[in-house]
């Protein structure tokens, strides 16, 4: 089967449905969205955020990630494979990130991409996003209390990200998320015909042409694509497609038998994500169900005096679990709460490569944490923090005890050794086809005309928050690049 369209976006996730939807506001012919996972559309586990623990890997790609250089990789690194992508399993945390953000983004080489080109944006997903403030279980009210007592102010995070303690806004109407297949393509039967939502249909290649991308090769057949082909399948599996299609490293490429395209050597590379680890009580009692997420509470702490932003962002969980189970590391005899802080602006960089030419192999990642001292630096004065969280009357009215890791960890050495062994991620990986060094600014892949890369992929750095808002705000300036 060949079939003929004008844009044709890969990836259904955040970024993919915002740019389709853009493009197809437009008119701009025919336009084709690929999602090689499932429909969200009446999947209540998917798109009810309160259902969160139904998902199982049969929403998920299953890889796994080394998170230390050289180590094992045994890290479930999750990434949803359905339409919405990751925005319908994640836990909805929505936060703006800062205007030091963009701005170094901007002094990176993003031109036009500073705080005040992109405030615009931010304002055209609230258009479309609901946001709501996460309820206040007892727990998480502890938490909040303790960081009064320990000194912090108290912050509305959907106002300003600055230290201090309060609760997450969260991209939810109640249970429903605000993901963007819901917000911009629900219900699918009402879209603009002349905008087509393949799901269950995989690119396994990109066709290139004289230098020029035409189209791709999927599952389902050949499509070519007249204007362009926007790359948006997130930031481990764009590089993997690129590579696949021969636009990579090119040593790399060869060592896999994969004709070299375009010798594209930081595709893959420069992978950043926020790093974290956890510090996990026994509490007194049971904890009640919490209504939507069990992530309701946060903490932002600036250990840098000097920094733009907060250094430090916590995630109180509800429960110990991990996105598909319990993690036996963590195991605890009774009701427990886990803190887990993580380094806002990490350093480290790993990268994604090829296990092989085959589409269907999983990719290599390696997250590399710690190559860069400063993260650890970080962690490890927020870990000594958090463990003061006991000595707050509040925190000591909710929790019995710290059980991981315990009273035996107190040196820097001990600190380390744990933090190295039960690092967590928070999972947001950007960065590995990052602007200046794979797109130019207005999202271009450079050596290759008509192909455009639109997800979290092409951040130059990692953003002070959760990066979905982030992720939201670029996919509507790439949908304005393209159609500029
Ligand atoms: C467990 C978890 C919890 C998270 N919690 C939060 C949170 O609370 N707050 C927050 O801000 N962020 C959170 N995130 C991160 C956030 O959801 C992601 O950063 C964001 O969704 C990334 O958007 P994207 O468009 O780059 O990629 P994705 O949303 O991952 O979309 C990529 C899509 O492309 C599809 N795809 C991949 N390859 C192909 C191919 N070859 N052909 C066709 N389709 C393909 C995938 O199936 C997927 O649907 C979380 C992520 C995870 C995994």
């Amino acid at each position: 089967m060949t079939e003929f369209c004008d844009y044709l976006v890969i990836g259904g996730g955040s970024a993919g449905c915002i740019i389709a939807r853009r493009l197809a506001e437009k008119s701009v012919g025919r336009i084709i969205l690929l999602e090689a996972g499932k429909s969200d559309e009446g999947d209540g586990a998917a798109t009810d955020l309160s259902r969160l623990d139904e998902q199982t890997a049969a929403y998920d790609w299953g890889f796994k990630a080394a998170t230390l250089e050289g180590a094992k990789p045994e890290l479930d690194y999750a990434r949803a494979k359905i339409l919405g992508g990751c925005a319908n399993h994640n836990d909805c945390a929505f936060l703006r990130p800062p205007d030091s953000d963009f701005l170094e983004w901007e002094s990176l080489g993003a031109k036009g991409w500073g705080a005040v080109d992109m405030a615009p944006y931010f304002h055209r997903v609230m258009e479309n996003t609901i946001v709501e403030e996460a309820p206040h279980h007892p727990a998480s009210q502890a938490f909040v209390n303790a960081g009064l007592e320990l000194g912090l102010t108290k912050i509305d995070f959907q106002k300003q990200i600055a230290e201090g303690v309060g609760y997450f806004p969260l991209n939810a109407k109640r249970r429903l998320r605000q993901s963007s297949s819901i917000t911009y393509l629900h219900p699918l039967s009402k879209l603009p015909k002349h905008l087509e939502v393949w799901t269950e249909t995989q690119a396994i290649k990109i066709l290139v042409k004289n230098g020029k991308a035409i189209g791709a090769e999927t599952t389902r057949g050949t499509i070519h694509a007249n204007r362009a082909v926007i790359l948006t399948c997130g930031s481990i599996q764009t590089p993997q497609l690129m590579m696949l299609s021969g636009l990579g490293p090119a040593q790399h490429l060869k060592d896999h038998g994969i004709s070299v395209m375009c010798d594209l050597p930081d595709v893959g590379e420069h992978l950043r994500d926020h790093v974290a680890a956890p510090i996990v009580w026994e509490t007194h009692d049971a904890i009640a169900p919490w209504e939507i997420c069990p992530f309701e509470a946060t903490m932002m702490l600036k250990l840098d005096g000097d920094a733009p932003a907060p250094d430090v962002l916590f995630h109180l969980g509800l429960r110990v679990r991990e996105k598909y189970g319990e993690d036996p590391r963590l195991a605890v005899n009774g009701p427990a709460v886990k803190a887990s802080p993580n380094v806002t602006r990490a350093r480290s960089e790993g990268r994604v490569r090829l296990a092989s030419a085959d589409y269907r192999n999983h990719p290599i990642i390696d997250l590399n944490y710690f190559s860069d001292p400063y993260d650890m630096r970080f962690l490890l004065k927020a870990m000594r923090f958090t463990r003061r969280l006991l000595e707050t009357q509040s925190f000591q009215a909710l929790c019995k005890a710290e059980v991981h890791p315990g009273p035996d960890v107190q040196s820097d050495d001990e600190w380390i050794g744990y933090i190295k062994s039960m690092c967590e991620t928070v999972y947001h990986p950007c960065g590995t086809a990052g602007i200046g060094r794979v797109v130019t600014p207005d999202l271009r892949v450079k050596g290759i005309g008509n192909l455009i890369i639109g997800d979290a992929s092409i951040f130059p750095s990692l953003v002070t928050t959760n990066i979905n808002c982030a992720v939201m705000m670029a996919a509507e300036k790439a949908a304005n690049l393209v159609l500029s």
